[in-house]
């Protein structure tokens, strides 16, 4: 039976942030034919080590955002924001909303709500409501209402607080994909804060480790989507 192609969205504060988290998620899905999207709401630029140019540094991060997800045969979209000052308004939840109606995804994956970092959980919450305002009937934009899956909550060392892991992807189809392309970025190998691809490298294999599989990435969902529903025990 032919599988219905989807469209995956990843939604990150700063490029990185989903290439890290959703890659091999990403990748898996390229694998199989389907679309995929990243979205960096910052270019990350105040990541730039010391002495680099952080304007010079932002245009840096989009070509190595934009030939990571090239690589999976996606598309990359920065919103541009500062980098430490992404807005938790209306703006943001709006143009994000456009994004989704825009590119109509299947499932939009992101960060969790609580995070050490104020743009990742000013993002989780942006990309909540923009979920929400993109499937309105009424809710007025240039583009048609659209509904999408989600937001699934990814695994991110900087949001770890309450985070659960409830789903778990066998990502390990599109590991090697992965490996290859993540290096494109500068973060994963070049931080002298964090060592970013050690990190996710050995995270995939002790989820994988988890459910008897080579590779796997988690995602948390809503509380509130925490339904197990049987006939009875
Ligand atoms: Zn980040």
């Amino acid at each position: 039976m032919d599988r219905k192609k989807k469209h995956i969205m990843a939604v990150g504060a700063h490029i990185g942030d989903a290439e890290l988290t959703c890659g091999k998620t990403l990748a898996v899905h390229s694998l199989l034919g389907d679309a995929v999207t990243t979205v960096a709401v910052t270019a990350g630029e105040r990541g730039a080590p010391p002495g680099r140019d952080t304007a010079e540094f932002a245009a840096y991060n989009k070509k190595c955002a934009e030939e990571f997800i090239g690589a999976l045969g996606g598309n990359f979209i920065c919103l541009g924001y500062p980098d430490g000052e992404a807005p938790d308004n209306e703006e943001l939840r709006r143009r994000l909303c456009d994004v989704i109606r825009a590119e109509k995804p299947d499932v939009i994956l992101t960060h969790w709500q609580n995070s050490l970092h104020k743009d990742h959980s000013v993002t989780s919450r942006a990309v909540e409501d923009a979920v929400f305002y993109a499937a309105l009937r009424d809710f007025e934009r240039e583009s048609p209402p659209h509904w999408a899956e989600g937001p699934y909550y990814a695994e991110n060392w900087e949001d770890s607080h309450g985070f659960v892991p409830y789903i778990f992807i066998d990502v390990s189809a599109g590991y090697d994909l992965w490996f290859e392309h993540i290096q494109k970025l500068w973060l994963t190998n070049n931080s002298p804060w964090f060592k970013y691809r050690d990190y996710y490298d050995a995270l995939s294999r002790s989820r994988g480790v988890l459910i008897h599989k080579e590779r796997a990435e988690c995602f948390a969902v809503s509380p509130y989507s925490m339904k197990l529903v049987k006939d009875s025990f």
